[in-house]
């Protein structure tokens, strides 16, 4: 078969791309495999022995290319940023017209639209695919989130559509926009997985410190939750974080981790993002500073130190059936509001970029497959799904009941932890963010007045058209 053609190609055998090129192996499709360590590509093939007819490694890009089918297809998955300049700068040369680059890297949205506007015109295209689900996901089913030239994805659809997970046999991929669509998408994905992640950390820790539950019967707990609304991913994996045991001390896996988070910085853009959009996504900004004040542990101890005779009140959480189900309603509230942030980000993009992102089919390839998969994406799918704008997910009515059921078991829930000195900054952020959205008269009034007096920037009245400034008493 040494004149066989692979159908699509992946540049980077790393965690990713080797498990992705496995995946698209799997599936009968032929997948040509390069790595800047040639051995990495190779040794793909070698060991996984009952793929091997469907991998094509190359020594180099130039072999790579030549492996292609046209239009060659070629998947770059490597680290985010200069590697994939660097990657499209050395194959550029080695394509013709119609062939697709594809980055399937957690970029920056803007760095893909800035890509897309770099082959614009040359005959090549590019699509920036965003691909959540991590190592299993790859191998076994990712979520993907596609952005780029809708004219290519064509090309990609049948290979994406069969390596993509599957809920209730949808296949988790879409075609969402142009240029930075799909990797934006793919950023705010991260963002409310960073918010979800940390709201669930909160619980466990008024779990741990309010309640002085063991980690097995948290366990049991979220396992319990898994069971209704809350069922996700994230709790189940927590429910099995929990329940784990060291083997080297016997003690719970959890009490032997460093309480430090690790972030590459996806989450930050998410934040940076939906601020420069004026829509504060502030569950997602509480969950990337908590990442950011928890890696600062030795400052953390001092000031524990210089604060150890501050009293907090006792903590009033008790591990009844009402406390627990307080804690579980708390829980689905603030996701719910955390999830509406991420999405009131997605629609401020999308007209800020004329994408038109389908948001009800963004929550469709969300269910299955990535980080934050869970039966309440299909929820927000279906609330999309209606036919009518939702202007917000506070303000469908498949939610507004949800969340005004739900609101008083959050707010006693943080008021109770911030009375006890538990820090619950996602959750405090997200009551926050509700009570601030659904207040008619805010309070901007004064700060407008503020800005008038001191910088003349002028206000509007109620009773008169037109900015207007004011002459206040010298200060
Ligand atoms: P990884 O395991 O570190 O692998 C990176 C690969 O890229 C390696 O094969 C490496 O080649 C190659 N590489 C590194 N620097 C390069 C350069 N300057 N030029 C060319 N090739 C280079 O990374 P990964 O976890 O697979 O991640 C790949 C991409 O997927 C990243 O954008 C990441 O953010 C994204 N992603 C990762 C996950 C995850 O769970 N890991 C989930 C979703 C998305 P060598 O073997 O020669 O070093």
């Amino acid at each position: 078969m040494a004149d066989a053609k692979a159908d699509i190609g992946v540049i980077g055998m790393g965690t990713m791309g080797a498990n992705l090129a496995l995946n698209i192996a799997e599936k009968g499709f032929k997948v040509a495999v390069q790595n800047r360590t040639a051995e990495k590509a190779f040794a793909v093939k070698d060991d996984n022995p009952e793929l091997a007819d469907n991998i094509f490694p190359a020594e180099s890009l130039e072999d790579f290319v030549k492996s292609l089918k046209t239009p060659r297809v070629a998947i770059f998955m490597v680290p985010a940023g200069k590697p994939v300049d660097d990657e499209m700068e050395k194959i550029r040369p080695l394509l013709e017209e119609g062939d697709v680059m594809v980055d399937a890297g957690n970029a920056d949205f803007n760095d893909t639209v800035r890509r897309s506007q770099a082959v614009e015109g040359t005959g090549l295209k590019f699509i920036g695919m965003g691909v959540s689900g991590g190592e299993l996901g790859a191998r076994h089913g990712p979520s993907i989130m596609v952005g780029g030239a809708k004219d290519s994805y064509p090309l990609i659809e049948p290979v994406l559509t069969k390596i993509a997970a599957k809920y209730k046999d949808e296949p988790c991929v879409a075609w969402l926009g142009p240029d930075g669509a799909g990797h934006f998408v793919k950023t705010i994905h991260n963002g409310i997985e960073y918010a979800d992640m940390q709201m669930i950390a909160e619980i466990y820790g008024i779990m741990r410190d309010g309640l002085k539950l063991e980690p097995s019967k948290m366990a049991e707990i979220f396992r319990d939750w898994n069971t209704r609304e809350l069922a996700s991913y994230l709790i189940e994996i927590t429910a099995v974080n929990l329940d784990e045991i060291d083997p080297k001390t016997d003690k719970p896996m959890v009490e032997v981790i460093v309480d430090e988070a690790g972030q590459k910085g996806t989450g930050r853009w998410a934040v940076i993002e939906a601020e420069k959009l004026g829509v504060g996504a502030t569950t997602l900004e509480a969950a990337v500073a908590a990442r950011g004040l928890s890696s600062r542990r030795a400052e953390r101890a001092d000031a524990a130190k210089l604060y150890d005779k501050v009293e907090a009140g006792q903590p009033q959480f008790f591990a009844d059936e009402p406390g627990l189900s307080e804690l579980e309603s708390a829980l689905v509230t603030a996701k719910i509001i955390a999830y509406a942030q991420g999405y009131a980000a997605m629609a401020a993009a999308s007209d800020e970029n004329s994408w038109n992102l389908p948001l009800g089919t963004i929550a469709e390839i969300w269910r299955a497959g990535c980080i934050i998969r869970s039966h309440f994406l299909d929820d927000i799918a279906k609330a999309y799904d209606k036919g009518h704008t939702v202007v917000n997910i506070l303000q469908s009515p498949d939610f507004v009941g949800r969340v005004a059921k739900g609101q008083s078991a959050l707010r006693r829930v943080v008021a109770k932890a911030s009375l006890a000195g538990i820090p619950v900054p996602a959750l405090s952020a997200a009551l926050a963010y509700f009570d601030d959205y659904r207040r008619e008269r805010g309070t901007a009034n004064l700060i407008q007045a503020q800005r008038d007096l001191f910088g003349a920037h002028t206000f509007h009245r109620f009773d008169t058209d037109g900015a207007v400034h004011h002459k206040w008493p010298a200060v």
